[in-house]
Protein backbone atom coordinates (compact mmCIF):
# COMPACT_ATOMS: atom_id res chain seq x y z
CA UNK A 1 0.00 0.00 0.00
CA UNK A 2 1.22 3.42 -0.54
CA UNK A 3 2.21 5.89 2.04
CA UNK A 4 -0.93 7.71 3.66
CA UNK A 5 -0.69 10.96 4.82
CA UNK A 6 2.28 12.00 6.75
CA UNK A 7 -0.12 15.12 8.18
CA UNK A 8 -3.18 12.77 9.73
CA UNK A 9 0.11 10.25 11.47
CA UNK A 10 0.51 13.01 13.80
CA UNK A 11 -2.44 12.84 15.67
CA UNK A 12 -4.54 10.14 17.14
CA UNK A 13 -7.71 9.23 17.04
CA UNK A 14 -10.01 11.32 20.21
CA UNK A 15 -9.10 9.67 23.48
CA UNK A 16 -12.25 11.47 24.47
CA UNK A 17 -14.74 9.68 22.01
CA UNK A 18 -12.76 6.46 22.35
CA UNK A 19 -13.30 6.37 25.96
CA UNK A 20 -17.17 6.12 25.37
CA UNK A 21 -16.29 3.39 22.91
CA UNK A 22 -14.74 1.59 25.94
CA UNK A 23 -17.21 2.06 28.57
CA UNK A 24 -19.76 1.06 26.26
CA UNK A 25 -17.87 -2.00 25.61
CA UNK A 26 -17.76 -2.62 29.43
CA UNK A 27 -20.93 -0.65 30.23
CA UNK A 28 -19.72 1.63 32.45
CA UNK A 29 -21.33 4.86 33.59
CA UNK A 30 -19.80 6.72 30.84
CA UNK A 31 -18.68 10.16 32.81
CA UNK A 32 -16.01 10.96 29.63
CA UNK A 33 -16.82 12.19 26.86
CA UNK A 34 -19.39 15.12 27.94
CA UNK A 35 -23.29 14.75 26.48
CA UNK A 36 -26.67 14.68 28.64
CA UNK A 37 -28.36 11.64 29.36
CA UNK A 38 -31.62 13.43 30.11
CA UNK A 39 -34.04 14.49 26.88
CA UNK A 40 -33.90 18.11 25.14
CA UNK A 41 -36.54 20.47 25.41
CA UNK A 42 -40.16 19.06 24.45
CA UNK A 43 -40.75 22.47 22.19
CA UNK A 44 -38.04 21.02 20.25
CA UNK A 45 -38.56 17.42 19.99
CA UNK A 46 -42.40 18.25 19.53
CA UNK A 47 -41.13 20.79 16.03
CA UNK A 48 -38.64 17.53 15.06
CA UNK A 49 -42.01 15.40 14.98
CA UNK A 50 -43.50 18.16 12.58
CA UNK A 51 -40.93 18.34 10.73
CA UNK A 52 -40.61 14.62 10.05
CA UNK A 53 -43.85 14.93 7.81
CA UNK A 54 -43.32 18.53 6.61
CA UNK A 55 -39.67 18.69 5.73
CA UNK A 56 -37.37 20.45 4.92
CA UNK A 57 -35.59 17.04 4.03
CA UNK A 58 -33.37 18.28 0.97
CA UNK A 59 -30.08 20.69 1.73
CA UNK A 60 -30.60 24.04 3.36
CA UNK A 61 -28.70 26.72 2.32
CA UNK A 62 -25.12 25.62 2.47
CA UNK A 63 -24.93 28.69 5.25
CA UNK A 64 -27.64 27.74 7.05
CA UNK A 65 -30.92 27.75 6.80
CA UNK A 66 -32.32 31.57 7.13
CA UNK A 67 -34.42 31.21 9.86
CA UNK A 68 -31.54 29.56 11.96
CA UNK A 69 -29.17 32.25 10.94
CA UNK A 70 -31.55 35.28 11.95
CA UNK A 71 -32.38 33.70 15.37
CA UNK A 72 -28.85 33.29 16.52
CA UNK A 73 -27.87 36.74 14.60
CA UNK A 74 -30.67 38.05 17.06
CA UNK A 75 -29.65 36.06 19.94
CA UNK A 76 -25.79 36.79 19.83
CA UNK A 77 -26.60 40.75 19.08
CA UNK A 78 -27.96 41.12 22.22
CA UNK A 79 -25.37 39.43 24.13
CA UNK A 80 -22.92 41.32 22.62
CA UNK A 81 -24.63 44.37 22.07
CA UNK A 82 -24.59 44.87 18.61
CA UNK A 83 -26.07 44.17 15.48
CA UNK A 84 -24.88 40.48 13.73
CA UNK A 85 -25.97 40.38 10.22
CA UNK A 86 -27.34 36.94 9.80
CA UNK A 87 -26.77 36.76 6.11
CA UNK A 88 -23.02 38.40 5.96
CA UNK A 89 -22.01 37.21 9.92
CA UNK A 90 -23.31 34.02 10.82
CA UNK A 91 -22.20 30.40 9.39
CA UNK A 92 -24.14 27.20 10.49
CA UNK A 93 -21.85 24.29 10.69
CA UNK A 94 -21.87 20.70 11.95
CA UNK A 95 -21.07 20.84 15.48
CA UNK A 96 -19.00 23.48 17.20
CA UNK A 97 -16.10 21.06 16.15
CA UNK A 98 -16.90 22.22 12.41
CA UNK A 99 -17.11 25.61 13.36
CA UNK A 100 -13.31 25.32 14.80
CA UNK A 101 -12.19 23.66 12.54
CA UNK A 102 -13.49 26.01 9.83
CA UNK A 103 -12.08 29.16 12.03
CA UNK A 104 -8.27 27.84 12.12
CA UNK A 105 -8.15 26.87 8.10
CA UNK A 106 -9.84 30.30 7.27
CA UNK A 107 -7.06 32.08 9.68
CA UNK A 108 -4.20 30.00 9.30
CA UNK A 109 -1.39 29.63 6.92
CA UNK A 110 0.93 26.77 7.27
CA UNK A 111 3.42 27.59 9.88
CA UNK A 112 0.79 30.22 11.56
CA UNK A 113 1.48 30.19 14.99
CA UNK A 114 -1.56 29.86 17.00
CA UNK A 115 -1.36 30.57 21.20
CA UNK A 116 -3.32 27.62 22.80
CA UNK A 117 -3.74 27.46 26.65
CA UNK A 118 -2.95 24.35 28.35
CA UNK A 119 -4.83 22.24 29.46
CA UNK A 120 -6.65 22.68 26.16
CA UNK A 121 -10.09 20.73 24.54
CA UNK A 122 -8.14 17.89 22.85
CA UNK A 123 -9.92 18.65 19.11
CA UNK A 124 -7.11 22.03 19.13
CA UNK A 125 -4.63 19.93 18.68
CA UNK A 126 -5.82 18.07 15.42
CA UNK A 127 -7.14 21.66 14.27
CA UNK A 128 -3.66 22.61 14.81
CA UNK A 129 -1.98 20.09 13.14
CA UNK A 130 -4.99 19.58 9.79
CA UNK A 131 -4.76 23.77 9.63
CA UNK A 132 -1.17 23.88 9.32
CA UNK A 133 -0.94 25.88 12.65
CA UNK A 134 1.85 26.00 15.45
CA UNK A 135 0.87 25.73 18.32
CA UNK A 136 2.00 28.35 21.09
CA UNK A 137 1.21 26.76 24.62
CA UNK A 138 0.14 28.41 27.45
CA UNK A 139 0.05 27.19 30.60
CA UNK A 140 -3.35 27.53 32.58
CA UNK A 141 -1.53 26.80 36.61
CA UNK A 142 -3.97 24.60 38.65
CA UNK A 143 -5.77 25.01 41.33
CA UNK A 144 -7.42 28.17 40.16
CA UNK A 145 -6.02 27.78 36.18
CA UNK A 146 -4.50 31.00 36.02
CA UNK A 147 -2.17 32.36 33.39
CA UNK A 148 0.78 34.59 33.42
CA UNK A 149 0.85 37.82 31.84
CA UNK A 150 4.04 37.94 31.03
CA UNK A 151 4.24 33.94 29.56
CA UNK A 152 1.24 35.19 27.09
CA UNK A 153 2.74 38.02 26.00
CA UNK A 154 5.43 36.49 25.25
CA UNK A 155 3.68 33.94 23.22
CA UNK A 156 2.05 36.39 20.91
CA UNK A 157 5.93 38.29 21.01
CA UNK A 158 6.72 35.11 18.89
CA UNK A 159 4.36 36.09 15.96
CA UNK A 160 1.01 34.22 16.68
CA UNK A 161 -2.04 34.97 14.36
CA UNK A 162 -4.49 33.55 16.50
CA UNK A 163 -5.50 32.95 19.67
CA UNK A 164 -7.48 29.96 21.21
CA UNK A 165 -9.65 30.84 23.91
CA UNK A 166 -12.29 27.92 25.57
CA UNK A 167 -14.50 29.92 27.65
CA UNK A 168 -16.10 28.84 29.78
CA UNK A 169 -12.71 26.16 29.47
CA UNK A 170 -12.86 22.84 29.00
CA UNK A 171 -11.80 20.92 30.64
CA UNK A 172 -10.69 23.06 33.82
CA UNK A 173 -14.48 24.43 34.22
CA UNK A 174 -12.33 27.69 34.51
CA UNK A 175 -14.46 30.99 33.34
CA UNK A 176 -12.60 33.87 32.12
CA UNK A 177 -13.14 36.88 34.25
CA UNK A 178 -13.95 40.34 32.00
CA UNK A 179 -10.36 41.39 33.46
CA UNK A 180 -8.73 38.30 31.81
CA UNK A 181 -10.47 38.75 28.52
CA UNK A 182 -9.99 42.44 28.18
CA UNK A 183 -5.80 41.61 28.71
CA UNK A 184 -5.92 38.81 26.19
CA UNK A 185 -7.78 41.02 23.74
CA UNK A 186 -5.54 43.81 23.98
CA UNK A 187 -2.60 41.33 23.71
CA UNK A 188 -4.63 40.58 20.60
CA UNK A 189 -4.69 44.57 19.02
CA UNK A 190 -0.65 45.02 19.86
CA UNK A 191 -0.03 41.62 17.96
CA UNK A 192 -2.37 42.27 15.59
CA UNK A 193 -3.50 38.82 16.06
CA UNK A 194 -7.22 36.52 15.74
CA UNK A 195 -9.30 35.92 18.46
CA UNK A 196 -10.94 32.10 18.17
CA UNK A 197 -13.25 31.79 21.02
CA UNK A 198 -15.35 28.56 22.08
CA UNK A 199 -18.20 29.13 23.85
CA UNK A 200 -20.06 25.75 23.77
CA UNK A 201 -20.37 26.24 27.45
CA UNK A 202 -21.39 29.74 27.52
CA UNK A 203 -25.16 29.21 29.45
CA UNK A 204 -23.53 26.30 31.89
CA UNK A 205 -22.24 28.38 34.36
CA UNK A 206 -22.54 28.73 37.74
CA UNK A 207 -23.17 32.41 40.16
CA UNK A 208 -21.21 34.17 40.85
CA UNK A 209 -19.54 33.58 37.56
CA UNK A 210 -20.96 35.38 34.26
CA UNK A 211 -19.95 34.88 30.60
CA UNK A 212 -18.32 37.82 29.27
CA UNK A 213 -18.26 37.50 25.07
CA UNK A 214 -14.80 38.48 23.68
CA UNK A 215 -16.84 39.89 20.59
CA UNK A 216 -18.45 41.99 23.07
CA UNK A 217 -15.48 44.10 24.07
CA UNK A 218 -14.91 47.19 22.61
CA UNK A 219 -12.86 46.99 19.30
CA UNK A 220 -12.93 43.32 19.62
CA UNK A 221 -15.59 42.27 17.27
CA UNK A 222 -13.43 42.91 14.34
CA UNK A 223 -10.63 39.97 15.37
CA UNK A 224 -12.93 37.71 17.17
CA UNK A 225 -14.58 34.55 15.68
CA UNK A 226 -16.94 33.03 18.05
CA UNK A 227 -17.47 29.34 17.47
CA UNK A 228 -20.12 27.80 19.32
CA UNK A 229 -22.72 25.15 19.33
CA UNK A 230 -26.21 24.35 19.83
CA UNK A 231 -25.26 20.87 21.23
CA UNK A 232 -25.18 21.43 25.15
CA UNK A 233 -26.86 24.90 25.64
CA UNK A 234 -30.22 22.53 24.12
CA UNK A 235 -28.88 18.99 25.02
CA UNK A 236 -28.83 18.00 21.31
CA UNK A 237 -25.48 16.70 20.77
CA UNK A 238 -26.13 14.04 18.29
CA UNK A 239 -27.40 16.67 16.01
CA UNK A 240 -24.46 18.23 15.35
CA UNK A 241 -25.64 21.94 14.86
CA UNK A 242 -22.67 24.26 15.46
CA UNK A 243 -21.72 27.81 14.31
CA UNK A 244 -19.43 30.31 13.78
CA UNK A 245 -20.23 34.41 13.91
CA UNK A 246 -17.54 37.11 13.01
CA UNK A 247 -16.46 40.19 10.57
CA UNK A 248 -18.14 39.38 7.30
CA UNK A 249 -14.72 39.12 5.44
CA UNK A 250 -13.91 36.51 7.82
CA UNK A 251 -16.82 34.28 7.33
CA UNK A 252 -17.09 34.72 3.62
CA UNK A 253 -14.01 32.51 4.03
CA UNK A 254 -15.45 30.50 6.65
CA UNK A 255 -18.49 29.67 4.14
CA UNK A 256 -15.95 28.41 1.46
CA UNK A 257 -14.11 26.25 3.57
CA UNK A 258 -17.21 24.76 5.28
CA UNK A 259 -18.69 24.58 2.07
CA UNK A 260 -16.57 22.00 0.47
CA UNK A 261 -16.31 20.60 3.83
CA UNK A 262 -19.73 18.95 4.56
CA UNK A 263 -22.05 21.32 2.35
CA UNK A 264 -24.49 22.13 5.07
CA UNK A 265 -26.03 20.91 8.24
CA UNK A 266 -28.93 19.09 8.39
CA UNK A 267 -31.78 20.60 7.20
CA UNK A 268 -34.28 19.54 9.18
CA UNK A 269 -32.93 19.46 12.70
CA UNK A 270 -31.68 23.08 11.89
CA UNK A 271 -35.38 23.58 11.82
CA UNK A 272 -36.27 21.99 14.51
CA UNK A 273 -33.42 23.26 16.89
CA UNK A 274 -34.81 27.13 15.17
CA UNK A 275 -37.48 27.10 18.41
CA UNK A 276 -35.05 26.75 21.03
CA UNK A 277 -32.76 29.66 19.72
CA UNK A 278 -36.08 31.60 19.90
CA UNK A 279 -36.56 30.47 23.90
CA UNK A 280 -37.21 32.81 26.03
CA UNK A 281 -34.22 34.31 28.56
CA UNK A 282 -35.94 31.77 31.32
CA UNK A 283 -34.65 29.37 29.30
CA UNK A 284 -31.13 29.70 30.27
CA UNK A 285 -31.60 30.65 33.79
CA UNK A 286 -33.05 27.46 34.11
CA UNK A 287 -30.61 25.69 32.42
CA UNK A 288 -27.93 27.07 34.78
CA UNK A 289 -30.02 26.24 37.45
CA UNK A 290 -30.24 22.58 36.80
CA UNK A 291 -26.42 21.81 35.62
CA UNK A 292 -25.78 24.17 39.54
CA UNK A 293 -28.17 21.46 41.03
CA UNK A 294 -26.15 19.02 39.71
CA UNK A 295 -22.29 20.38 39.93
CA UNK A 296 -23.42 20.85 44.17
CA UNK A 297 -24.22 17.37 44.12
CA UNK A 298 -21.89 15.53 42.18
CA UNK A 299 -19.04 17.13 44.03
CA UNK A 300 -21.11 17.18 47.27
CA UNK A 301 -20.67 13.16 46.90
CA UNK A 302 -17.10 13.14 45.72
CA UNK A 303 -16.31 15.24 48.98
CA UNK A 304 -18.39 12.49 51.13
CA UNK A 305 -16.35 10.08 49.64
CA UNK A 306 -12.85 11.87 50.24
CA UNK A 307 -12.05 11.99 46.72
CA UNK A 308 -10.23 15.51 45.90
CA UNK A 309 -11.21 17.13 42.64
CA UNK A 310 -11.38 20.77 40.77
CA UNK A 311 -15.23 22.46 41.05
CA UNK A 312 -15.70 23.72 38.17
CA UNK A 313 -17.09 27.78 37.86
CA UNK A 314 -18.77 27.27 34.07
CA UNK A 315 -19.14 24.12 32.11
CA UNK A 316 -19.83 20.39 34.15
CA UNK A 317 -16.53 18.62 33.92
CA UNK A 318 -14.61 17.84 37.29
CA UNK A 319 -11.34 16.90 37.07
CA UNK A 320 -10.67 14.29 39.66
CA UNK A 321 -6.88 14.49 41.15
CA UNK A 322 -5.66 10.69 41.25
CA UNK A 323 -2.45 11.02 42.77
CA UNK A 324 -3.11 9.26 46.47
CA UNK A 325 -3.98 6.26 44.07
CA UNK A 326 -1.18 6.29 41.78
CA UNK A 327 0.97 6.50 45.06
CA UNK A 328 -0.86 3.04 45.78
CA UNK A 329 1.56 -0.43 45.24
CA UNK A 330 -1.19 -1.55 42.40
CA UNK A 331 -0.78 1.23 40.47
CA UNK A 332 2.63 1.67 41.13
CA UNK A 333 4.34 3.44 37.47
CA UNK A 334 0.77 3.82 35.73
CA UNK A 335 -0.38 6.20 33.27
CA UNK A 336 -3.47 7.84 33.63
CA UNK A 337 -4.76 6.37 30.67
CA UNK A 338 -3.85 3.10 32.15
CA UNK A 339 -6.24 4.12 35.32
CA UNK A 340 -9.13 5.08 33.55
CA UNK A 341 -9.08 1.99 31.60
CA UNK A 342 -8.80 -0.54 34.56
CA UNK A 343 -11.71 2.21 36.09
CA UNK A 344 -14.06 1.37 33.54
CA UNK A 345 -13.45 -2.46 33.60
CA UNK A 346 -13.63 -2.74 37.43
CA UNK A 347 -14.86 0.51 38.94
CA UNK A 348 -17.82 0.78 36.26
CA UNK A 349 -17.47 4.46 35.65
CA UNK A 350 -15.35 5.92 32.69
CA UNK A 351 -13.29 9.07 32.49
CA UNK A 352 -10.86 10.94 30.66
CA UNK A 353 -7.35 10.68 31.04
CA UNK A 354 -6.10 14.49 31.73
CA UNK A 355 -2.62 13.82 29.71
CA UNK A 356 -5.02 14.32 26.81
CA UNK A 357 -5.73 17.56 27.56
CA UNK A 358 -2.05 18.65 28.69
CA UNK A 359 0.52 19.94 27.16
CA UNK A 360 2.86 19.44 29.98
CA UNK A 361 3.45 16.11 31.63
CA UNK A 362 0.42 15.47 33.89
CA UNK A 363 -0.51 12.14 35.04
CA UNK A 364 -2.15 12.50 37.53
CA UNK A 365 -5.67 14.01 36.75
CA UNK A 366 -8.67 12.30 35.15
CA UNK A 367 -11.57 14.10 34.03
CA UNK A 368 -15.15 13.24 34.12
CA UNK A 369 -18.54 15.53 34.37
CA UNK A 370 -22.17 15.53 35.24
CA UNK A 371 -24.36 16.01 32.84
CA UNK A 372 -26.54 13.19 33.93
CA UNK A 373 -29.89 12.58 35.57
CA UNK A 374 -29.83 12.16 39.25
CA UNK A 375 -30.28 8.39 39.03
CA UNK A 376 -26.76 8.06 37.14
CA UNK A 377 -25.16 10.08 39.53
CA UNK A 378 -26.09 8.27 42.26
CA UNK A 379 -25.18 5.25 40.71
CA UNK A 380 -22.13 6.81 39.84
CA UNK A 381 -21.05 7.73 43.18
CA UNK A 382 -21.91 4.39 44.54
CA UNK A 383 -19.22 3.00 42.18
CA UNK A 384 -16.62 5.52 43.03
CA UNK A 385 -16.98 4.60 46.76
CA UNK A 386 -15.66 1.66 45.82
CA UNK A 387 -12.18 3.37 44.16
CA UNK A 388 -12.40 5.86 47.82
CA UNK A 389 -12.20 2.03 49.85
CA UNK A 390 -9.04 1.53 48.43
CA UNK A 391 -7.30 4.17 50.26
CA UNK A 392 -9.05 3.81 53.78
N1 LIG B 1 -17.02 18.60 24.40
C1 LIG B 1 -17.32 17.25 24.83
C2 LIG B 1 -16.24 16.72 25.74
O1 LIG B 1 -15.25 17.34 25.93
C3 LIG B 1 -17.44 16.29 23.71
C4 LIG B 1 -17.58 16.88 22.37
C5 LIG B 1 -17.38 15.87 21.31
O2 LIG B 1 -17.02 14.73 21.56
N2 LIG B 1 -17.59 16.33 20.11
O3 LIG B 1 -16.38 15.66 26.24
Amino acid sequence: MPALSRRVSLFTDSVIRRMTRISDEYGAINLSQGFPDFDPPKAILDRLAEVAHEGPHQYSITFGADNLREALARKHSKAIGRTVDPAEEVLITCGGTEAMMSAMMTVCNPGDKVVVFSPFYENYGADAILSGAEPIYVPLVPPAFDFDRAVLEDAFRQGAKAIIVCNPSNPTGKVFTREELEFIGSLAVKYDAFVITDEVYEHIIFPPYTHVHMAGLPGMYDRTITCNSLSKTYSITGWRLGYLIGPAEVVENAKKVHDFLTVGAPAPLQEAACVGVNFPESYYEELAALYGEKRAYFCGGLDKLGLKHTTPQGSYFVMLDISDFLALPQFSGWTDLQFCEWMIREIGVAAVPGSSFFREPVNHLIRLHFARCKETLDLALSRLAKLSALLK
